[in-house]
C-alpha cells in the first residue's frame, strides 16, 4: 500500500483530516450497524444536546507501525471499557466494547496510508467520540447518540530533543469530589481551558490539580496523570477524581514486572513532593513527560527531567508498545 507524501518527522500535532471516519447513530433504543464514511462534517440541529448541555465522552490512542512492519493498536481494550464508563456516568448509552474495536480496526485499516511509519517517531491519533445528538431543551439525556472515530497523524512529541516541563500547582480546580474527573468528558476539558491559558501566559507548561476537597493531595494534569520516583520506588497518586490513564496503569505494570521496581499507589501529599528525585506526565500522546520544576507558589522543586528511572520506564513501555520488547499477553491488537 502506498503511503501518504508526507514529512513524518515534522507534521507536530495537528488535526489533519484522512480519508475515512467510522460512524454509529443510537436511535429507537439500538446502535445501528455502523460502518465508514468519506464525510468528516457533522450536521445537527442548533438545540443538539451536545451543543446545548455539553453530554459527550472521548477516548485518545494511537495506531503505528512496529519494527517487524504490523499496524497495531496499544491496549485498545481498556479505552473501550473507558468510554463505557464515561457514557454511563453522562447518562449516554454504552457503545459495545466488541463493535468498538471493530470500529478502531475498520478506521486504521481504511487510513492504512496514513499511518507512518516505523522509526518516524509519528502515530496515527484516533479520536473515539460519542454525543447527544437530537434536540434537548429541558435538561435531560439526548435520545439519539452518534459515535464516531476519526484519524489524523501526529508527529513525534520530543522532536528536537526533550526539554523538561515546568509545571505549576494550580490555584483552579479540576475535578470535584463525586464529580466527574474519573471519566472522560468533553466537560471536564471546557472548563480547564481558562486554566491551560493562564499558566501559558506565565510561562508554565501545564497545571498540576490538587484533591479539591482539602486541596492537600496531588490529582493530576489537565490530561496526563503524575508519577514520582524515590530510589527504587514508584509513587503515583490514587484518587477517585483523577481519570485512569492507560499508560499510567501500563507503566505501573512495566515497574513491577520488567523492571522490579516498588510500586505505591496512595495519597501524595503536596508537602512531600519535594522527598522525589524524577517526576513525570503520562498519557497517549507522549507516553511519559519528564518534569524539570513544580512551582508551588514560589517554592521550587527540582527533578532529574528525563533521569534513569524515567528513562528506563519509557525505554521499556516504548520497546513494548514498538514490538523491540515482548509485550504481555493481550496488550497488542494488530490490525493488519
Ligand atoms: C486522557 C487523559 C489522561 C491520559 O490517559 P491515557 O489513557 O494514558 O491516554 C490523563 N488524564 C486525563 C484528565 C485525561 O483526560
Amino acid at each position: 500500500m502506498e503511503k501518504k507524501n508526507i514529512d513524518w518527522g515534522n507534521i507536530g500535532f495537528g488535526y489533519v483530516q484522512t480519508d475515512y471516519r467510522y460512524v454509529s447513530t443510537y436511535k429507537d433504543g439500538a446502535w445501528d450497524e455502523g460502518g465508514l464514511t468519506t464525510d468528516a462534517n457533522i450536521v445537527m440541529n442548533e438545540c443538539a444536546c451536545v451543543l446545548q448541555y455539553s453530554q459527550s465522552c472521548f477516548e485518545g490512542m494511537k495506531a503505528y507501525t512496529t519494527e517487524d512492519g504490523r499496524i497495531v493498536c496499544f491496549r485498545p481494550d481498556l479505552n473501550a471499557a473507558r468510554m463505557v464508563e464515561s457514557a454511563e456516568r453522562l447518562k449516554m448509552p454504552a457503545f459495545p466494547e466488541e463493535k468498538f474495536l471493530e470500529a478502531i480496526k475498520q478506521t486504521v485499516k481504511a487510513n492504512a496510508a496514513w499511518v507512518p511509519p516505523y522509526g518516524s517517531g509519528a502515530s496515527l491519533y484516533l479520536r473515539p467520540f460519542m454525543f447527544g445528538w437530537d434536540s434537548i431543551i429541558g435538561v435531560k439525556p439526548a435520545n439519539v447518540y452518534q459515535f464516531r472515530v476519526f484519524a489524523t497523524p501526529v508527529g513525534p512529541y520530543f522532536k528536537g530533543g526533550v526539554k523538561p516541563l515546568t509545571v505549576r500547582i494550580s490555584d483552579f480546580d479540576r475535578a470535584a469530589p463525586r464529580g466527574t474527573g474519573h471519566v472522560k468528558a468533553g466537560l471536564n476539558y471546557a472548563m480547564s481551558l481558562y486554566a491551560i491559558v493562564d499558566a501559558h501566559e506565565k510561562g508554565y507548561d501545564e497545571n498540576i490539580y490538587l484533591d479539591s476537597g482539602s486541596r492537600t493531595y496531588i490529582e493530576e494534569t489537565g490530561g496526563a496523570n503524575v508519577i514520582f520516583i524515590k530510589g527504587n520506588t514508584l509513587v503515583t497518586p490514587k484518587s477517585s477524581t483523577i481519570l485512569p490513564s492507560i499508560t499510567r496503569r501500563s507503566i505501573v505494570h512495566v515497574a513491577k514486572e520488567y523492571l522490579g521496581m516498588e510500586v505505591e499507589e496512595r495519597d501524595v501529599a503536596l508537602s512531600e513532593i519535594d522527598q522525589f528525585e524524577e517526576c513525570g506526565l503520562c498519557g497517549t500522546a507522549a507516553v511519559i513527560s519528564p518534569v524539570g520544576t513544580i512551582d508551588d507558589h514560589g517554592r521550587l522543586i527540582h527533578y532529574a527531567g528525563f533521569g534513569p528511572k524515567i528513562q528506563k520506564l519509557y525505554d521499556t513501555l516504548t520497546g513494548i508498545q514498538m514490538g523491540r520488547i515482548e509485550a504481555p499477553e493481550g496488550w497488542i491488537m494488530e490490525i493488519e
